[in-house]
């Protein structure tokens, strides 16, 4: 079959990487890609906004199925779009993508689930928020209810803090997405994500994993979209598994049901793992990145066909299998990310960095200019490794990055530190 896969980021990547050796694939289109997926996509200028064109390129090029990977064209109805065309597509309908779209809408789902998560308020004017925020004191947690790339949540440590959150949101700081806000209780423990298929009434859990948000060591300094991630989340056990599926996933998939938006694609659960057990923070409609990276190298079983059980409503007749490796992944950046950056500086060294076998190097932002790998944007590379723990995993991943020659290049260099100690702790 042929496949048109959607995105340009080192989780696209990954994705290109699996589908590409599904024996189910003929050719695999990515739109528009980056210079790795170029080894293993077709790379095509398209452009995703533009939701007829997508349409008719399907159409020209016999698409027999279509993976999205970013949550921009699923907000923006690109599955609706398609369907109307007749055009298999992972991925939820722009109603469903609410879920990630619309924080109040995932709020009063819990409500009506009982879905556990953090106490909030919703508002529309700045007055009775900030009246909200004086009653509850902080810390306190400010969202501006639509998508703002990553930057609509203040973790207030201050009233202080809180009010200026909810005056940046009503002033129009984060545009149309912070029109309404949410205003929540800050939720104190250890955060993990929790990955599931779903057809829109079965579910197929994957695997769960953690990320590094900050950009420096120890988890300091301004926030990013992701330094690196491993998986699984050692903190997640079977128990905590269990739990988040029946109190958080099957709630989920049947109040969707329920509401009329069944809920096709691979829902993303973000979890604070409290005293009480695990919270929802927030969920994504789509694969994280880097989580994508990590929960697909310890992947053993066809991606495209889970993918296609997915689209086609059969995920109860579908398993999957897993390695029990642990896989890591350490984001290169360009220096200076998540602020100002150059672009277009050379990378070397990337084939000998991946010679071992347990090491893939998935490309964020690259392009290939008259051979040689450029940076082009913040998140450049994904460094992956699979090891029989996280400590191994990290020292592959490491030891892979040690090959690679791009000054201009930034790591972290604690990625999985966290799960290491927890390892170490259990070996004492
Ligand atoms: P979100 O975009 O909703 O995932 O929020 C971004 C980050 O803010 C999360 O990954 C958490 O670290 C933090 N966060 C969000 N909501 C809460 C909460 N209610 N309590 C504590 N931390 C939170």
């Amino acid at each position: 079959m042929n496949v048109l896969l959607i995105g340009s980021g080192g989780r696209e990547h990954s994705l290109a990487w699996a589908i590409a050796a599904s024996p189910l694939l003929s050719r695999l289109y990515c739109a528009p890609g980056n210079g790795g997926i170029s080894r293993d996509a077709e790379c095509v200028a398209l452009d995703v906004d533009d939701h007829a064109a997508v349409a008719s390129f399907c159409k020209e090029h016999a698409i027999d199925f279509v993976m999205v990977g970013p949550e921009a064209p699923l907000v923006a109805g690109l599955s609706d779009h398609l369907r109307e065309h007749g055009i298999k597509i992972f991925g939820p309908t722009q109603a469903a993508a609410q879920l990630e779209g619309s924080k109040a809408f995932t709020k009063e789902l819990c409500d009506r689930k009982s879905i556990p998560t953090a106490a909030y308020g919703h508002f529309t004017d700045a007055e009775s928020a900030k009246a909200y925020v004086r009653d509850h004191g902080a810390p306190i947690v400010i969202k501006a209810d639509g998508l703002a790339a990553g930057k609509g949540v203040t973790v207030a440590a201050t009233l202080d803090e809180a009010l200026e959150a909810v005056e940046d949101c009503f002033s129009g700081k984060f545009g149309s997405a912070g029109a309404e806000v949410v205003i929540e209780e800050y939720l104190v423990g250890e955060e993990a994500s929790f990955f599931a298929l779903c057809d829109g009434k079965n579910i197929l859990p994957l695997a769960t994993a953690q990320d590094h948000k900050r950009i420096n060591d120890g988890d300091e300094g301004p926030n990013t979209g992701g330094m690196g991630a491993y998986s699984p989340a050692p903190v997640m056990t079977d128990a905590l598994c269990t739990r988040t599926m029946e109190e958080i996933i099957k709630p989920t998939v049947e109040g969707m049901a329920e509401a009329g938006l069944p809920f096709q694609g691979v829902l993303y659960a973000g979890l604070m793992i409290t005293d009480q057990g695990p919270k929802l923070i927030e969920y994504n409609v789509r694969f994280g990145d880097p989580e994508c990276q990590v929960l697909l190298m310890r992947l053993k079983s066809d991606l495209l066909s889970a993918l296609l059980a997915t689209a086609d409503g059969v995920l109860d007749t579908f398993d999957l299998r897993w390695r029990d490796d642990v896989a890591l992944s350490v984001v290169m950046a360009t220096k200076g990310y998540p602020g100002a950056y150059e672009k277009g500086s050379v990378i070397r060294g990337l084939d000998e960095a991946s010679s071992d076998e347990n090491v893939e190097i998935f490309h964020a932002a690259t392009s290939l200019k008259d051979g040689d790998v450029i940076a082009t944007g913040g998140r450049v590379l994904n460094v992956t490794a699979l090891g029989r723990t996280v400590r191994e995993a990290h020292e592959r991943a490491y030891a892979a990055i040690s090959k690679i020659d791009w000054p201009e290049g930034y790591y972290r260099s604690d990625i999985g530190w966290r799960a290491i100690a927890r390892e170490d702790d259990q070996a004492a």
